[in-house]
């Protein structure tokens, strides 16, 4: 099974992917982690240049079309080959974050968007997709106390926040893939949810 995770900033992404691996440990499931963008050589390095680039305007169309080809590399190369020998894959971010940043983020056009989906990875979807949902201002203030900031991590309130309605409505408009779970709670909260949710997802 190909599983993402996703959500703003702040919503503790890290921790509970962690947190994943434990439970897919506990029942006996062999897995590989990956990331986006990245995943492979290739897509390591388009990672490195998206996130770096400051001294030149980044437009939102070269964004998107890197980010496609990064993720056409990391599907053919990375997660496609894993799953074949019968691996899970954890995904940390993948299409739905392209919904969210070039498309709620960035504004552009969510049916362009669809479009490439189809033409870089053929609609390539998850099987199952945690969504970290909070509101920003609590994500922002968790993410400052980390301290670093990469090129997005810069943009203002209103950004993040068409973000996280756009994650919304992607997970709307395919209700069955997505595990919804409130990031604004205490981390104890947060993880007996995600236990609960996805030790009933393994069980089906
Ligand atoms: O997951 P992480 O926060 O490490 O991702 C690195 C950065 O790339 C983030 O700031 C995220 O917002 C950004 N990103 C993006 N569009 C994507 C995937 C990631 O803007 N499709
Ligand atoms: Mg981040």
């Amino acid at each position: 099974q190909f599983i993402t995770i996703e959500g703003s900033e702040g919503g503790g992404k890290t921790t509970n992917l962690e947190l994943m691996k434990t439970l897919l440990e506990d029942a006996g499931i062999p897995y590989v982690v990956t990331r986006e963008p990245g995943g492979t050589e290739l897509a390591e390095q388009l990672r490195e240049l998206l996130l770096a680039c400051r001294d030149e305007p980044v437009t939102p169309q070269a964004e998107l079309l890197l980010m496609f080809a990064a993720r056409s590399q990391h599907v053919e190369n990375f997660i496609k080959p894993e799953l074949a020998k019968g691996n899970w894959v954890i995904s940390d971010r993948f299409t739905d974050a392209t919904f969210a940043y070039q498309g709620g983020g960035r504004k552009l056009s969510w049916q362009l968007i669809e479009e490439l989906e189809l033409i870089a990875i053929d609609g390539f979807k998850p099987n199952l997709t945690l969504l970290l949902d909070l509101d920003p201002n609590i994500g922002l203030g968790r993410a400052a106390q980390r301290g670093e900031f990469d090129r997005f991590e810069q943009e203002e309130i209103e950004f993040f926040n068409r973000v996280r309605s756009a994650y919304l409505r992607r997970m709307q408009e395919d209700e069955l893939r997505f595990m919804l779970v409130d990031a604004s709670q205490s981390l104890e909260d947060v993880q007996t949810s995600i236990t609960k949710q996805f030790n009933a997802f393994l069980e089906q």
